[in-house]
């Protein structure tokens, strides 16, 4: 049981995902990405929260 309250507290929501577009639940211990008082989940949040795109060098895109 105890195995059990340790995870209910690793488990505690501190923040939710800055990208609106995910707003996943951010846990206690996680590691995450801080743009200013801000927090992301993942890379790919980060890139889509400040309003960048992934394209191919040279191949056009917009
Ligand atoms: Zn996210």
């Amino acid at each position: 049981m105890s195995r059990v309250l340790n995870l209910a507290a690793e488990d505690e929501v501190l923040d939710y995902c800055a990208n609106e577009t995910c707003g996943k639940e951010i846990y206690f211990g996680q590691l995450v990405t801080k743009i200013g008082h801000e927090l992301v989940c993942s890379g790919k949040c980060l890139v889509e929260k400040i309003g960048a795109v992934t394209i191919i060098a040279g191949k056009g895109g917009v």
